[in-house]
């Protein structure tokens, strides 16, 4: 029920986790993270309280400055490991709050195309789509763009590409997002609370609107494709 995204200049997995405990206030049933490393990606994932993520991550660390986190809410799916997010498939993990209403239809042509499943949930469409997208030969800001138009629900989601060290996809509709800009690093979140320790400069997505991160900024575009100027506020939070 919780999203983070991170471009960093720094280890980012405990940046991801001391994010997503701002967001524990939501509620959640599971949690686990993704990082490029070396341009690989790795992931962690662990039912229950954050506690267990972070614990795992004590015995099996996860290096890198890029990464993408959540907490996770049950839709589609029990609270296992295997439904947790990020989900993941080839080149591309994905983290997402909502519901995308059409995901059976979706899983049964991908699967129709011999895509296999690991999970119960709408999210792995999202991931499988996109590999399908990369599988075809189009960029990573292709595939996502051309996945986001065949979703239909209310949803928040952030992508992140093997190889793709400073790029990040964020889309948003129905549930809010936020972008975070830094200094050299830019952030990704449901909302401003969770971003507060790392910026207090934020950019909130329309509805419909996606955007293209890197380090050295953002462009979102609306539903239509279109470049979209959304501007930055600055945030005052108590702590
Ligand atoms: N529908 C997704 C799932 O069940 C996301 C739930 C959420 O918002 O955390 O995995």
């Amino acid at each position: 029920c919780g999203i983070v995204g991170v471009l960093g200049k720094n280890e980012v997995a405990p940046l991801l986790v001391e994010a997503l405990k701002r967001l524990e206030y939501r509620g959640y049933d599971s949690a686990g993270i993704a990082t490029l490393d070396g341009g690989r990606l790795g992931r962690r994932r662990a039912v229950g309280k954050l506690v267990n993520l972070s614990d795992l991550l004590v015995h099996d660390a996860l290096a890198g400055k890029s990464g993408i986190g959540h907490t996770r809410w049950a839709t589609h799916g029990t609270a296992t490991v295997a439904n947790a997010h990020p989900h993941q498939s080839g080149k591309v993990a994905v983290v997402h709050n909502g519901i995308i209403e059409n995901f059976r239809d979706l899983r049964a042509e991908l699967e129709a195309k011999g895509y296999v499943f690991e999970s119960q949930t709408d999210t792995e469409t999202v991931a499988i789509l996109t590999r399908a997208h990369l599988d075809a030969g189009m960029t990573p800001i292709e595939a996502a763009r051309e996945t986001l138009a065949r979703l239909h629900g209310a949803f928040a989601l952030c992508f992140l590409f093997e190889g793709e060290d400073n790029l990040m996809i964020a889309a948003r509709k129905g549930s809010p997002l936020a972008i975070g800009h830094g200094e050299g690093e830019m952030f990704v979140g449901s909302d401003a609370i969770a971003l507060a320790p790392m910026t207090d400069t934020i950019t909130y997505l329309e509805e419909g609107d996606w955007a293209v991160l890197t380090r050295q900024g953002v462009e979102i575009f609306d539903e239509h494709n279109r470049r979209a100027n959304r501007g930055a506020t600055k945030i005052v939070l108590e702590n």
